[in-house]
């Protein structure tokens, strides 16, 4: 300032050549007023400038949802915004810059914010600040929130704390652990925790105690699952979580493992009484019987134990061996236990021999169809034959299809089984004199597989036999599960001229209602009622299948007739047809010739 009134007067006086004092002051009294006027302009510039960033830092601090302090280094406020004040319902008379922090902690503790020791807490914080660091901590709001409290040194003294308010995250991530843990549909422990906690209980069961570990699986739920629907299976499983829930005692750990699966652990185990016990407990909580969609259901289970030490202590070997006793409870006809025993897993080896084998005969060509004729009873002539499918095993002989065919559909190879079989039969029925039918059986499994209609129209084809000597015999299992895909397949079926049966009528479900559901061509009564002919009450059943099929114009053929008074009951009863080793056991393709050859039936050709 001084040195530009020098300059100017510098600047004056060499122009003028001396100094006029009067023309100086006039000079000197004009800038000062010039530079006044500078001076307020830049300020007032400043000021309004500093106004407009307090007033951007005012709305972006205090729209924040994070509460933020920041302190000076005698741990006074300087700053703190509304969301704090809101956060913990302080008052912005008392919390306002220039107070202390130990006068901010002592307003929340009055005001139910803090619950600790002020002077301890604000100890601490001056700790860690004088050491530069940053410190993390967690609170409780009395209305059960939980915030997040982070405190950061500033340069040159001081600190910014900030909270945040983590209810919601905290919470998510609780929810999250918990699906990660439990099932959505019963709310029990899942598979993972249920495989946790076994490994744990196993690694510290106490001497002279056991562990049990039960295998359950529902039996009823597949057919509820088919039958009512989804939603009722849905039903079914809660309600059999909550049964079990409620019959199990604090030292026994209930989970689903996935479907229709669920497995309880017992620990702590002094005798294998108490294991039965929890069986039978576990038998009488499924089997009591529910509402579910205006229906009344019940469920049953089969059920499998394994103990630890005694069946193993590794958690693979326990759950493998629980799993085996629950298959042979399965296989010994379901709604029963079993208790896991060394022999068990070598029949399941020997399953597995079997399917492998089974694989292998595909490949050589060692099956082999049999034929067995069916006789008419009204004539006593062949009407068709049969075909029945044989395995030549070359170490263990002739292999029943009983034992064959149920592996054969878990593993998926009846496909290639049955293709196989049907090629054949149809070849073979071609070499047959006259107009004798071809039956052959098809399994659930190769239904499902959609292609069946296909198929069928392909050997029909390759063979040149014609559609009307071919017929299907299906089981009742083939309704049960997807009615209306079924239904489609058969129609298809019947839409290429072949004719359908239905067999082993009276083994399933027997519904009636699935004789109305399609118009099948002969109902084959099963072996088991032609046992109980001699009965009333057996002869009274077969009576009432042939009497619908009767009015249903549908054919019905005996099963099993292996005594001439079999034939006649079934005669007199108004059976159409039988089939049995009193007119003939099922035999090679190459003795069912000289049969049929012999048939006068033959001239119907
Ligand atoms: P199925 O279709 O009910 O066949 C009748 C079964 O009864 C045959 O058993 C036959 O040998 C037997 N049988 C016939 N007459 C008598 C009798 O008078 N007394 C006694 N006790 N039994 C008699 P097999 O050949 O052992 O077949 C058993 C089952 O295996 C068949 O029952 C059928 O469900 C299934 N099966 C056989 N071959 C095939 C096939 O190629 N495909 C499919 N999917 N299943 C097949
Ligand atoms: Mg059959
Ligand atoms: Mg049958």
């Amino acid at each position: 300032m001084h040195r530009l009134i020098a300059k100017q007067i510098a600047q004056a006086t060499e122009a003028a050549g001396h100094v006029d004092i009067d023309k100086l002051a006039a000079l000197v009294g004009s800038t000062y007023e010039a530079f006044d006027r500078d001076r307020s302009a830049e300020l007032m510039v400043r000021e309004r400038d500093l106004q407009a960033q307090n007033d951007r830092f005012d709305i972006a601090i205090n729209n924040m949802t994070q509460g933020l302090l920041l302190f000076d280094a005698e741990s006074r406020l300087i700053v703190c915004n509304r969301s704090y004040i809101a956060m913990y319902g302080l008052s912005p008379e008392i919390v306002k810059s220039g107070i202390a922090l130990r006068d901010i902690i002592a307003h929340r503790r009055e005001s139910g914010a803090f619950n600790g020791d002020v002077d301890e807490y604000c100890a601490a914080l001056s700790r860690s600040l004088l050491q530069g660091r940053t410190s993390h901590h967690q609170t409780e709001t009395p209305d059960g929130r939980t915030i997040m409290i982070v405190n950061k040194p500033v340069a040159g003294g001081g600190w910014v704390a900030t909270h945040e308010d983590v209810t919601e995250r905290r919470r998510a991530e609780a929810r999250i652990r918990h699906l990660a843990h439990y099932d959505a549909l019963t709310d029990l422990p899942n598979r993972a925790l249920f495989h946790e906690r076994l490994r744990e209980e196993l690694g510290s069961i106490a001497p002279n105690r056991q562990l049990a570990v039960l295998y359950i699986d529902v039996d009823e739920f597949k057919s509820v699952n088919d039958t009512l629907g989804h939603q009722a299976g849905d039903q079914l499983l809660q309600s059999v979580a909550t049964n079990l829930r409620r019959v199990a005692r604090p030292n026994e750990f209930i989970a689903r493992l996935g479907g229709d699966e669920f497995a309880i652990m017992q620990t702590s185990i002094n005798d294998q009484a108490e294991t039965a016990g929890l069986v039978r407990r576990v038998f009488e909580a499924i089997r009591t019987p529910f509402e579910c969609l205006g229906h009344q259901v019940t469920s049953d289970a089969s059920v499998g134990v394994a103990m630890a030490p005694r069946h193993g202590t590794g958690l693979d070997q326990i759950l493998k061996n629980a799993d085996l006793a629950m298959y042979a409870a399965k296989a010994a006809g379901r709604r029963t236990s079993r208790f896991f025993e060394p022999a068990m897993d070598a029949r399941v080896k020997a399953r597995r021999m079997l399917e492998m084998d089974m694989r292998q005969a595909l490949i050589d060509g060692a099956f082999e169809v049999y034929y067995q004729p069916c006789v008419s009873l009204e004539n006593n002539r062949i009407t068709g034959c049969e075909a029945l499918a044989r395995w030549r095993h070359p170490e263990r002989g002739m292999i029943s299809p009983a034992d064959f065919i149920p592996v054969a559909e878990e593993t998926g190879l009846i496909n290639e089984l049955g293709e196989w079989v049907l090629n054949a039969a149809c070849k073979d029925a071609m070499t047959w004199p006259g107009e004798f039918k071809l039956a052959v059986n098809v399994s659930p499994v190769q239904f499902k597989s959609g292609t069946l209609a296909l198929k069928i129209a392909a050997a029909l084809a390759a063979s040149g036999l014609p559609a009307r000597r071919l017929e299907l015999e299906i089981t009742e299992a083939v309704l049960i599960r997807d009615d209306e895909a079924a239904l489609a397949t058969l129609h298809q079926l019947r839409a290429l001229g072949v004719r359908i049966a239905l067999d082993d009528f009276g083994t399933g479900y027997s519904s009636l209602s699935y004789l109305q559901r399609f118009p099948f061509d002969k109902i084959k009564i099963d072996r088991c009622f032609v046992n109980d002919l001699a009965t009333q009450g057996g002869s009274s059943i077969v009576q009432a299948v042939v009497n619908i099929a009767a009015a249903r114009h549908m054919m019905t053929l005996a099963e099993g007739v292996e005594t001439a008074e079999q034939r006649e009951s079934l005669r007199a009863l108004g059976c159409t047809e039988m089939q049995g080793f009193l007119f003939s056991k099922p035999v090679p393709a190459a003795d069912i010739l000289p049969l049929l050859r012999s048939d006068p039936r033959k001239a119907v050709a």
